[in-house]
């Protein structure tokens, strides 16, 4: 099943993921792929709880916020209030967490080290896309502090050369609420009105462009001829429904559906993208024309549809909005 919960990246995998043949060569990287990503994400919800413990009151916060200016740049966490603004890295990685005079980190696990990129400098980078994108808008104001947070329960900093930046700016998420408590202590008054707040607020929201993969060149040993087609069974998990009078039957387990295509149209939008025609739907869902003509045409399809006739083409709107969460 399909998580629509998930970020749409991690969709579009486990779109894959179940259509892909049970022996498939990328099954297990896809897998793989998927259970890091939603480390990732339960990282990213987990500070949720820590900021709300903090002073932070009337504040927005953002998971995975993407937006452009000359080129994307995406923030794991976004703490927004009239005040400041906090871009923070968030990481879920346990173990020792070594940053080095040299400016390398490294996670040390079992004696094993293993080099990564630095997460100080990655948010440093997007605090500076962050700042040039709210110039470019017109926010001159609003000052911006970056954050590094370790949300893995044995995570241990280390800061062997006790480099100020890391000493400042990186720390363990039971921490996060102090952290936000003494920032919020060197910015203590407003420094935009509430309006323009909500403007602000706004412009996060409708600038957003969710990070989207190419599954064919993310997966190149997967082919379209490996994309099972069908319907799948929201039962049994067997991809082989049959329509019959308006409802679909699963063979395999018995089970009865009305609206199952509905799941299948929307993982031919996560895989392929753009819009579907009905010849396209009719091979997708494994339908004849009619049939196809019905579901796509009825209002409980949740298509939207473009052009006439011959030309018609259908897409599904898919949820765009960031992950948005208050403090009251
Ligand atoms: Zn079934």
């Amino acid at each position: 099943m399909i998580n629509r919960e998930h970020p749409l990246h991690i969709q579009q995998e486990e779109a894959v993921l179940e259509r892909i043949h049970e022996s498939h060569s990328s099954r297990e990287t896809v897998a793989n792929d998927i259970s890091a990503g939603l480390s990732g994400d339960y990282g990213e919800k987990q500070t949720n709880y820590y900021f709300k413990q903090s002073q932070l009151q009337e504040s927005y916060t953002y998971g995975r916020l993407r937006l452009w200016h000359e080129d994307y740049f995406q923030i794991d966490k976004l703490v927004a209030s009239r005040n400041v603004l906090i871009p923070v890295e968030v990481k879920n990685m346990s173990d020792e967490l070594i940053f080095t005079s040299n400016g390398q980190f490294i996670q040390k696990k079992q004696g094993v080290e293993i080099k990564y990129q630095n997460p100080l400098s990655q948010v440093s980078i997007q605090r500076t896309h962050l700042e040039r994108w709210l110039r470019a808008h017109s926010i001159h104001t609003l000052p911006v502090e970056h954050l590094v947070v370790f949300t893995h329960k044995t995570s241990i900093i280390r800061n062997p050369t006790n480099d100020q930046q890391v000493a400042e700016r990186v720390l363990t998420v039971e921490n996060l609420p102090s952290k936000i408590n003494q920032i919020l202590r060197s910015h203590s008054s407003p420094v935009i009105s509430q309006h323009q707040f909500e403007t602000l607020n706004q412009l996060f929201i409708t600038k957003h462009e969710p990070f989207k993969i190419d599954i064919f060149k993310k997966y190149p040993a997967v082919s379209r001829d490996d994309i099972q087609k069908g319907v799948i069974c929201p039962r049994c998990a067997k991809i082989n429904m049959h329509l019959i009078r308006d409802k679909w039957y699963c063979p395999a387990c018995g089970h009865k559906d009305t609206n199952c295509h509905q799941e299948a149209l929307y993982s031919h939008f996560l895989l392929y993208g753009g819009a579907i025609t009905n010849q396209q739907a009719s091979e997708f869902l494994l339908c004849n024309d009619r049939q196809t003509n019905r579901i796509l045409s009825s209002p409980s399809s949740g298509l939207h549809r473009i052009g006439a006739r011959r030309g018609t083409k259908y897409f599904m709107p898919i949820d765009q909005r960031p992950d948005i969460f208050f403090i009251k």
